[in-house]
């Protein structure tokens, strides 16, 4: 893409209603505009990391044999009257009325419609296991919208629900998705760490939020630092085979890591030595909860087992932030000059940044270096405004390409372009051709 044709409507001051850095930036960087309290268009950048973002989420369900389809946002109240939530949830349900005087829902979350979906379809335990998922807009109407995308009113999630015949196979579902999870957010460039969260009502040890620590997060964490030091890696995984996944489930949940809602000091006292103990303000970035039959009872989703009788499905339902996570990413990754976006998610691969357009030699090496860089199969983002050098960085660093391509008449006259890294600053000189090379050799690795 070259600027000139873009629409990337940066801003030079500081917004004043922005109180993080994540927000900050991106109304700074033209990712977002406010439409109206908690809920925002999502401008051209924006938008290409958020469908990033999708894009790695739907990649690794579809990975771990979750199946994609999509539910709409508008849902009839009548489903939530059979599970008993219509009248639950309470003001932060956006409730609507038809024109034939019909009641309506914008939703909030997908478990009712999904085991109406399931029910009429399904009867027999031979077509179980089975776990759907969808990206959808949900709308909670919070008390408090802040924080940008962070807390939205409406906003986008991936939820997927699984229906077992069993407990036992339900939570060979839930160790699926907490593998599927930690591997989403390290290709994201992010560390969350799943903590035991609170089950509420339900009971039971089977509830994880998926954490990034930051120091504006709304939850409060208490961890080993141990914690801090797991990664899970590129490692090839059966998602089938219910030892191994068992076995990561064991080892991350062994280290101590919880929320304030689930956090207890007697526990945390005698399980890490005190040098250990840490307190830190985190971001929830993801949720999985078995729920066993709390809506397959009331809402009578049935299959037939082995032994000919009807009975009610275990499910649980699978949860990632998806627009929330844009902001996690901005506040785990920025400086004071603006965004430094991990390499698997930028929203351009590198920026090329023409020190003098309008000069012969200049434009066409850029061209050429455009033209080399697409045929590589990378997304370029070519600064081809007529403006001085340090307007152009100043803008590269804020929208935080995490690689920059410096071209300029007195490194041509040596056959040479620099390559500048976002994140350490650090600069080399090399031939166009090399550059090129050197960004497909990083991105080949992403
Ligand atoms: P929170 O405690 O932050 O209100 P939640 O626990 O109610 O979130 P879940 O129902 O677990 O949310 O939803 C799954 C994921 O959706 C959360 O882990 C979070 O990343 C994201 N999410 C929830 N509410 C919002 C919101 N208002 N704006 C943006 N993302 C949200
Ligand atoms: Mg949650």
């Amino acid at each position: 893409m070259r600027l000139t044709r873009y629409f990337l409507p940066v801003l030079k001051e500081n917004p004043a209603e922005a109180q993080i850095a994540s927000h900050r930036l991106m109304l700074r960087a033209g990712m977002i505009r406010q439409a109206s309290a908690g809920i925002y268009s999502w401008l051209p950048l924006g938008f290409k990391v958020l469908s990033r973002l999708e894009q790695i989420v739907h990649e690794e369900q579809q990975r771990a044999g979750h199946i994609p389809l999509l539910m709409p946002t508008l849902q009839p109240a009548d489903l939530w009257q059979e599970s008993g939530r219509y009248n639950a949830y309470g003001p932060e349900m956006l409730r609507i009325r038809d024109r034939h005087e019909r009641d309506m829902l914008y939703g909030p979350t997908n478990e009712e419609m999904i085991t109406d979906i399931f029910r009429s379809a399904v009867s027999s335990y031979k077509e179980l296991p089975l776990t759907l998922y969808h990206i959808q807009w949900k709308f909670r109407d919070e008390v408090r919208p802040r924080f940008g995308v962070m807390r939205g009113r409406e906003f986008l999630m991936k939820d997927g629900y699984n229906f077992d015949l069993t407990m036992e196979d339900a939570l060979h579902a839930y160790n699926r998705h907490l593998v599927s999870y930690l591997r989403t957010y390290e290709r994201m460039g992010l560390q969350a760490f799943p903590m035991r969260a609170d089950t509420g009502p339900i009971g039971g040890d089977y509830s994880h939020e998926f954490l990034v620590l930051a120091p504006t997060g709304e939850s409060e964490v208490f961890y080993d630092s141990d914690a801090t030091g797991l990664r899970f890696g590129d490692r090839d995984i059966d998602f089938t085979d219910r030892a191994a996944l068992q076995q990561v489930y064991d080892d991350w949940t062994a280290i101590y890591a919880r929320t304030d809602e689930t956090h207890d000091e007697a526990v945390y006292a005698e399980r890490v030595p005190e040098e250990r103990r840490r307190t830190a303000r985190a971001i929830e970035v993801g949720q999985i909860f078995y729920f066993g039959t709390k809506y397959s009872e009331p809402m009578k989703a049935l299959v037939v087992n082995e032994q000919g009788e009807r009975v009610p499905v275990h499910m649980g339902s699978h949860g990632i932030g998806v627009s929330r996570l844009v902001g996690a990413l901005i506040e785990a990754n920025h400086d004071d000059r603006g965004i430094i976006w991990p390499e698997g998610v930028t929203p351009f691969h590198v920026g090329i940044a023409n020190l003098k357009q309008g000069d012969g030699a200049a434009d066409a090496a850029c061209d050429a270096l455009y033209a080399g860089l697409k045929a590589r199969g990378l997304d370029p983002l070519y600064d081809d405004r007529s403006e001085r050098a340090g307007a152009k960085f100043a803008t590269l660093d804020l929208i935080g390409l995490p690689w920059r391509i410096t071209v300029g008449p007195r490194g041509l006259a040596n056959g040479v372009v620099e390559l500048t890294s976002r994140r350490t600053g650090e600069s080399e000189e090399m031939s166009p051709e090399a550059a090129i090379d050197r960004v497909a050799q990083i991105y080949a690795k992403v």
